[in-house]
């Protein structure tokens, strides 16, 4: 499916912002992929397709996660988690994307996951770092993003994580074995 198509069915299901972060995202995940040689192509479809279950209804994706017998831990969280798995549903079976490296992109780009591939990690990275993100400490994990593809995952994994234990926010379990085998890592 060529570029064009993916952003207008994209589009129209999420407000200008989420679009244009979309699109940031696109830019970055393609750079990354030429430097870190990785498919381009396959950067531009994950990136673009992201970010699709964002704004889908809360109810309806724990309904998919119930039918496709996702992990049912899902359903104790809301739609900043659950848009990651219900997203690699949709690229699947609506956009019918069978590449297993894409959808697992999708699927791990919000928590990441213990033992992820280059692909996977350029993703994440980029939906971190795209153009229009703004917040303290962005401009360090671009620069290391330019550098080590390892070291910025690393980095913006640690944010992450502080972030949320600084905010009392309740922490996935699966962002928690990311961060421990990060930890555990030669
Ligand atoms: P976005 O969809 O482009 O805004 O970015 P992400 O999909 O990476 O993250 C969505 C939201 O989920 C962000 O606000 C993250 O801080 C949050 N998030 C990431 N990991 C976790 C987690 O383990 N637990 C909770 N509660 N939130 C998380
Ligand atoms: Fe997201
Ligand atoms: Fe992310
Ligand atoms: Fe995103």
């Amino acid at each position: 499916m060529d570029r064009q198509t993916l952003l207008a069915a994209i589009k129209e299901r999420m407000p200008e912002k989420r679009y244009l972060h979309t699109i940031g995202v696109m830019e970055t995940a393609i750079r990354l992929a030429e430097k870190y040689q990785e498919d381009p192509k396959k950067a531009e479809i994950a990136a673009i397709l992201h970010d699709i279950a964002k704004y889908a209804d809360v109810e309806w994706m724990k309904k998919v996660v119930i039918e496709q017998q996702l992990d049912p831990r899902l359903l104790d969280w809301d739609a900043e988690i659950l848009h990651g798995p219900i997203g690699a549903w949709i690229a699947e079976t609506e956009f019918h994307i069978d590449d297993e490296s894409i959808l697992n992109a999708i699927r791990y780009h919000t928590t990441g996951r213990a033992d992820m591939t280059t692909f996977e990690k350029i993703i994440f990275v980029a939906d971190m770092i795209e153009p229009n993100r703004k917040f303290h400490g962005v401009e360090k994990l671009r620069a290391d993003a330019n550098i080590n593809l390892d070291d910025a995952f690393r980095a913006c994994i640690t944010h992450t994580l502080s972030f949320l234990v600084s905010s009392q926010q309740a922490i996935y379990p699966v962002s928690i074995e990311c961060y421990n085998f990060l930890m555990r890592e030669e």
